[in-house]
């Protein structure tokens, strides 16, 4: 059974790993090309957009792909929708993973917005020390707030993305646990928060950290994605490609 997996996330990455010892099963990775040096899985990967739904549709015709699953991040909103239109269009199943959102516990104090344009008005006019994890591609809206003092993490150099006058570049990747995040955001005299709700584990620690420290967060709700077939991570997602895997066998008289 061919399956293309559309990634750039921890979660894809685990699919991949869960997915080797299965045989039967001819995978390959699909990644958007935005950070230069990914992490590398071992199965074929394609680097690069399809061109919107109709170039998806046509490499999943094209590739004879069985089983579509969009292992993309919750912010990714694009490719989700492209990924639901294209299986549509190709006949192909999809799966998809989606990554529960955090929720607010005891101790948060969040201000939720649903745009990374919305966490700027949030900061205020009163010149703060920010912490910022909204990523790369996304921090140039902050350069409309010059009056506070950024502290800015990114996987990618931070380059000239965001033009302010007072600013602390950190390029690093997670996982980050709760106890590092607490020294960074002290050490940094950050205080406030701003950041996705990306879900899941890898970056929860500076939500943790945060409420520890007594901080304010900013944080973005995940945007809205088409309601598809879907498992909350990895390990359920082999599950069920391996089942439809060894369906699809029995079906081929393999
Ligand atoms: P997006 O806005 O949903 O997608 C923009 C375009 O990038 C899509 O229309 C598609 O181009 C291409 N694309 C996205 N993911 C792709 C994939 N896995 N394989 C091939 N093409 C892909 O996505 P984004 O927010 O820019 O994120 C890009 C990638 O980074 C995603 O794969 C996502 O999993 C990962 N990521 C995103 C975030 C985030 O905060 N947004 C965080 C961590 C990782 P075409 O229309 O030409 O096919």
């Amino acid at each position: 059974m061919r399956i293309l997996i559309l990634g750039g996330t921890t979660e894809a990455s685990a699919l991949v790993r869960g997915l080797l010892p299965h045989s039967g099963l001819s995978v390959t990775l699909s990644l958007a090309g935005r950070t230069a040096a990914p992490v590398v899985d071992a199965v074929p990967t394609r680097i690069g957009g399809f061109g919107g739904p109709e170039g998806l549709a046509c490499y999943l015709r094209e590739q004879a792909i069985d089983r579509l699953v969009d292992a993309t991040h919750p912010f990714a909103a694009r490719i989700g929708r492209n990924a639901y239109g294209a299986a549509e269009a190709a006949g192909v199943p999809l799966l998809a993973i989606r990554r529960p959102a955090w929720t607010r516990k005891p101790g948060d104090a969040w201000t939720e917005v649903d745009t990374v344009a919305g966490c700027v008005a949030a900061l205020g006019d009163v010149p703060r020390r920010v912490f910022l994890t909204v990523g790369r591609m996304e921090v140039a809206a902050f350069a409309a707030a010059p009056q506070h003092d950024y502290v800015v993490r990114t996987i990618e150099p931070l380059g000239d993305a965001l033009p302010v006058p007072r600013l602390t570049a950190i390029r690093a990747r997670g996982p980050f646990d709760a106890a590092a995040e607490i020294v960074l955001m002290r050490d940094a005299s950050v205080d406030v928060l701003v950041t996705k709700n990306a879900g899941g584990a890898a970056t929860y620690g500076k939500i943790a950290a945060a409420r520890t420290l007594g901080l304010p967060v900013v944080i973005v709700r995940q945007p809205w994605k088409p309601m598809v077939d879907a498992v909350a991570d990895a390990a359920a997602a082999v599950e069920r490609l391996v089942g439809a895997g060894r369906d699809h066998a029995t079906l081929r008289g393999v």
